[in-house]
């Protein structure tokens, strides 16, 4: 028998339909299932305890760097500044090319293997405390609060009919949204364009279009994703989530319940004996669930849903108090440790296993690799063109003479003056000016003549190297070329 001839109800799954598809009409016996959960807006409670403080000294100090760092002067520019327009890195002292672009290699490789040290150490811990979308949520949830009140108050005001109570609230929560949205937006920007000027540009309103694009991009996705989307970001579009399992393993950290001693779960008095009622530790106040900026229940064990915040682990710990409880019924935990109840030093010495030593060993080894690499940097690029305009021709004096294109790149906060030198072919000589006059943290194009006698050597390319060096710190690049003889 087929599928259809099956008895039984039938499920037809929803999916997005094309006009040219007439709707299916089901059937008396047919039940129709949703592939798209509908969403329910969620409205955690506010929670305070150790795991809450340490997320907030995370959001002040995430926002202290972020909104304070473009306003910082080094000398007589912006200390952190991504100039895109004129292709430089200014980061303090340093001044990076697109060259440079090893750096911002080896800054990428270094996010990655920190992400990895800490997801196997503490799971989900970059999500929980530092990720933009958490701070940022909780930054909007703080103001929200403080408008309209807590969770029950906030979820009264929205099933509220709409009164001048309710649209003044909710307006001027939106207002200070907007406000904080934009000015993450122009923060954002002061990155990438002098701030200072961006602040007298935005006042004047006299933006550039890109600006003005980026401005209220970057802030109306902060409104969007802080204000609404929320928890479903991180549950249907951050990748991170999805792959988050293959780095975790039993003996991660994790924030858990611990059903042995939970369950069975009960409300009881606060004199009552559990061992009498024969419930566990759990008393089923489902306040872990309220807390929830997910809106799950821990209870259930581990959802790819959790953020690893902690918050339920802070007002389980506050019911556990007001009862009497040992504290950590739910807590950071490992799965191993549960299983085996192992203690604390117990848990630690299986979290710093063989994996997260490697990582650690790898992390560390990039950062050192890092750090001498910027230390023994030259502090000047060149780039050697040669002139395709003029091609090989024979001088005055019998001498063959080609023309290069060199670009000199000052890498330092001052003046620079550089040699430039020639060998590789006897008889080479420079033909125009040897030194260099480069302005700080400038380009300088400088057009240089080889000319060498003509019966030095055969037709053909000859390989010869550019050697410039500073007059000042004698560093020096050799850089590769050729040397055309015509026939
Ligand atoms: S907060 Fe603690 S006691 Fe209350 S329901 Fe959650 S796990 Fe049980
Ligand atoms: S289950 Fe607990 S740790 Fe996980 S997201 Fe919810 S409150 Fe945070």
């Amino acid at each position: 028998m087929s599928d259809s001839e099956s008895s039984g109800p039938k499920v037809i799954p929803i999916v997005a339909q094309t006009p040219a598809v007439p709707p299916q009409v089901p059937a008396d016996d047919e039940v129709m299932v949703s592939l798209y959960q509908a969403h329910e807006k969620i409205y955690p409670r506010s929670v305070s305890g150790l795991f809450s403080h340490w997320r907030w000294v995370l959001v002040w100090l995430t926002q202290l760097v972020f909104y304070g760092l473009p306003w910082l002067e080094w000398g007589q520019r912006q200390a952190v500044l991504f100039d895109l327009g004129a292709r430089r890195f200014y980061i303090f002292g340093l001044v990076l090319y697109p060259q440079d672009f090893i750096y911002l290699t080896g800054l990428l490789v270094i996010s990655a293997l920190s992400l990895f040290l800490f997801t196997a150490v503490a799971g989900r811990l970059w999500c929980g405390y530092a990720c933009p979308q958490t701070v940022y949520t909780e930054i909007f949830l703080w103001i929200e609060r403080k408008l309209e009140g807590d969770r029950s108050a906030r979820m009264r005001l929205d099933a509220g009919r709409w009164s001048l109570n309710k649209v003044a609230r909710k307006g001027a929560k939106h207002l200070v949204w907007l406000a904080v949205a934009l000015w993450t937006g122009f923060t954002f920007v002061g990155y990438f364009t002098p701030i200072t000027e961006l602040a007298r540009e935005f006042t004047q309103w006299r933006l550039s279009g890109w600006e003005t694009f980026w401005v209220f991009f970057y802030g109306f996705a902060t409104y969007g994703n802080a204000g609404f989307m929320r928890e479903q970001v991180c549950k249907y579009m951050c990748p991170y989530a999805r792959f988050q399992s293959a780095m975790f393993d039993k003996d991660t950290l994790i924030v858990t319940y611990d059903t042995e001693r939970g369950e069975p779960r009960g409300a009881r008095s606060r004199k009552a004996d559990p061992a009498a009622l024969k419930l566990g530790a759990c008393v089923d106040c489902s306040l872990c669930v309220q807390v929830c900026p997910t809106g799950i229940d821990i209870r259930k064990g581990l959802q790819y849903e959790c953020i690893g915040c902690g918050a339920c682990a802070d007002v389980c710990d506050t019911v556990m108090d007001k009862m009497g409880y040992e504290r950590g019924l739910v807590k950071y935990s490992t799965q191993n440790a549960i299983k085996n109840k192992w203690t604390q030093a117990e848990t630690w010495k299986h979290v710093f296993r063989p994996r997260v030593l490697i990582y650690t060993s790898i992390l560390g080894a990039v950062c050192i690799a890092m750090l001498v690499s910027l230390a023994l940097r030259t502090p000047f690029k060149v780039d050697v063109v040669r002139d395709r305009g003029v091609m090989a021709r024979i001088a005055s004096g019998g001498m063959v003479e080609n023309v290069y294109r060199i670009q000199v790149m000052n890498a330092t906060e001052s003046a620079q003056q550089y040699r430039i030198a020639v060998s590789g072919l006897p008889g080479l000589a420079l033909a125009s000016e040897e030194q260099v006059d480069v302005d700080p943290a400038q380009a300088h194009w400088a057009v240089v003549r080889l000319q060498l006698p003509y019966e030095a050597a055969g037709a053909g390319t000859h390989p010869i190297h550019f050697e410039i060096t500073s007059r000042s710190s004698g560093a020096q690049v050799r850089e590769k070329s050729v040397f055309l003889v015509p026939r």
